[in-house]
């Protein structure tokens, strides 16, 4: 029960067209209530009855951003990838310090991650979780997104501690603790869901690849994997395999092939435009061929290692990127909604979150419209994607909760940064 709170006079900005005019389909002045963790109102001039009034005058009311692929757990080795390429990370990452991830580093990285996605207004997270060492791993993983309040998919991976043995011609199943994760995470009424992080056909035998995606779907989950290679989307066209409940990573070596066999199948696609461009060998963003094919593309973070934590980077670099190789315009507003409508599908909650309607979450944020650097606002989405920054972010709401305010994170900052700060030693 957090009881209600009125958010008064911020600019309202909607991003769902589906919603009726007159509510919040496109951008206006007004009010939001909030009534527990729904919102229940988005009108001009609601009355505050028996609410907790915050002002949001001078601000840009968002729906929460959507990230839809980060390693959380890889927060603990920030900026440790600055010169890296992508052999480079795979050998850093799968042979020295994920095996030496023990728990209480999970949940630092974890946490700390979390944390850090909240300040920038990211309320949902894909927690791309492939450091399953033990169950006790997950464990650490889930308790760490359950501390710093934030909603979060939980996409199961594998262990980091055999490359070799689970990403090579890899004849091992998905690991069983996705089986006992089910019974602890049942449904999808809390801030947590469960997801498959797979490996796919790039890493496993084709026995392996249907078996785990099977399984997937017979305990009820979306999968999401990595497409680093080529033929990956047409090999699982092959076996039957695709459907609209998969996230494909990346994505850039699809061919326009591919593409198109994605789209008729409603499969979802998060592209890590800063990581993508800074890191050789990791393909180049792909905005152009998935914009061709009827692909919308969801953004992600991916790792923190070489990667900002926020979402208003993301939305950035897609913007140059495509600019730079296509010069043709990419409107700010749809890219925006990648990062909020369309970053909601991909991760299995269109019905609860990703726009500002009534009986979707509250997942709110706040940007400060009136700060130096934002002011005298003349172009809300373009303020937001081509501007704004984690200074302007002055309160984020989760589920009607407030996890940030007045440029404060509300949670325990100082207990996540000495426990990163231990695990960062550890793996130093
Ligand atoms: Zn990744």
């Amino acid at each position: 029960m957090t009881g209600r709170t009125l958010l008064r006079g911020g600019l309202l900005i909607g991003l769902d067209r589906s919603v009726p005019d007159g509510q919040v389909g496109v951008d206006g002045r007004g009010d939001l209530l909030i009534e527990d963790d729904r919102i229940a109102a988005v009108r001009p001039a609601l009355p505050a009855v028996d609410a907790e009034v915050i002002d949001a005058t001078g601000m840009l009311v968002l729906p929460g951003l959507v990230d839809t692929h980060r390693h959380t757990w890889q927060s603990v080795v920030r900026q440790r990838g600055a010169d890296w390429s992508f052999s480079d990370y795979f050998e850093e990452i799968f042979l020295r310090i994920g095996p030496r991830m023990r728990p209480e580093d999970v949940y630092a990285g974890t946490l700390l991650g979390a944390l850090a996605a909240l300040d920038s207004g990211v309320t949902t997270l894909v927690d791309w979780a492939h450091v399953q060492n033990t169950p006790e791993h997950a464990d650490a993983g889930i308790e760490a997104l359950r501390d710093a309040g934030i909603r979060a998919v939980f996409a199961h991976g594998w262990p980091c501690t055999d490359a070799r043995r689970w990403m090579s011609n890899s004849a091992e199943p998905h690991p069983a603790d996705l089986l006992r994760l089910r019974e602890r995470i049942p449904g999808d009424d809390g801030l947590i869901t469960l997801a498959m992080g797979a490996r796919g056909p790039g890493s496993t035998i084709p026995e392996v690849t249907t078996a785990d995606f099977e399984l997937a779907r017979e305990l009820g989950l979306r999968i999401t994997m990595h497409v680093l290679g080529d033929n990956d989307v047409v090999r699982l066209h092959g076996a039957g395999l695709l459907g609209p409940d998969i996230t494909l990573v990346h994505a850039s070596r699809c061919h326009d092939g591919e593409l198109a066999l994605a789209a008729d199948h409603g499969v979802s696609v998060s592209i890590a435009p800063q990581i993508e461009l800074a890191m050789p060998g990791l393909g180049l963003p792909t905005i152009e061929r998935l914009l061709a094919a009827g692909l919308a593309p969801t953004l992600s973070v991916d790792s923190e290692t070489a990667a900002a934590a926020d979402m208003f980077t993301q939305m950035r670099m897609a913007v140059a990127a495509h600019r730079a190789w296509q010069g043709r315009e990419l409107p700010a507003r749809d890219v925006l909604s990648w990062a909020t409508v369309h970053g909601a599908a991909a991760s299995g909650l269109s019905d609860r979150i990703g726009s500002l309607a009534p009986g979707k979450a509250a997942d709110v944020v706040l940007l400060r419209a009136d700060d130096v650097n934002l002011a005298p606002l003349t172009a809300p989405a373009e303020a937001v994607v081509l501007a704004a920054h984690v200074g302007n972010v002055d309160t984020v709401l989760v589920a009607g909760r407030v996890v940030k305010r007045g440029g404060r994170l509300v949670g325990d900052l100082a207990r996540a940064r000495r426990l990163a700060a231990a695990a960062s030693e550890h793996l130093r």
